[in-house]
């Protein structure tokens, strides 16, 4: 079966980046038309709590429209530094100066203060902007200070979803092998048969 043509529900799109950020990345698919998971406010809202982020509710129209255009901005910035990445290209400048404008942000966000043998950082905030500076500060730790990140984007058609491969050999190709993997299999199956036809 193909993917379907129209956005995956939030609730229904499996987290498979390895990574919440790749995971927000992952929300919204390049085909033609592009499929953008997160179709409102409401759907950020639901994403951000499935991964691992709390919300507060709001009450106020103005700032959740604002708030969405923030994170699919920093979405856009993150496709584009993990696009480049994977493909061993310097990434493009207007997108690490999204990020770094967002990341610069997210410290009205947190505030860093004592914790069980330490220092560490604690959210001041819970509402839709803190968490997106939550993301924008974890974006600019995995693409700025990870060293050797497997960076991989599937193969699969009309897929293209980010994830870290971890496999101990580095051979993942998929988003998930049940999904695109069997499907591209079945393809080429299917293609070797006619061909043989
Ligand atoms: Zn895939």
């Amino acid at each position: 079966m193909e993917r379907a043509r129209t956005p995956t529900p939030v609730e229904e799109l499996t987290q498979i980046g390895g990574h919440r950020c790749l995971d927000l990345a992952n929300t919204l698919v390049a085909a033609e038309p592009p499929r953008d998971s997160l179709t409102g406010i409401e759907d950020f809202r639901a994403w951000a709590s499935r991964a691992g982020i709390a919300v507060e509710p709001s009450s106020d129209p103005g700032s959740d429209a604002a708030a969405l255009r923030r994170v699919r901005a920093l979405r856009d910035a993150i496709r584009a530094i993990a696009a480049s990445t994977v493909a061993g290209r310097p990434c493009p400048p207007e997108a690490a100066e999204a990020l770094t404008e967002a990341a610069a942000r997210s410290f009205r966000s947190r505030r860093l203060g004592p914790k069980p043998g330490g220092i560490g950082w604690h959210r001041v905030r819970r509402d839709l902007d803190s968490a997106t500076d939550l993301l924008a500060m974890e974006a600019a730790a995995l693409f700025a200070d990870a060293d050797g990140l497997r960076l991989k984007r599937c193969s699969g058609a009309h897929c293209g979803w980010f994830f870290i491969d971890r496999s101990r050999n580095g051979s993942r190709r998929w988003c998930s092998m049940a999904d695109c993997g069997n499907r591209t299999k079945a393809r080429r199956h299917r293609a070797r048969q006619r061909a043989e036809e």
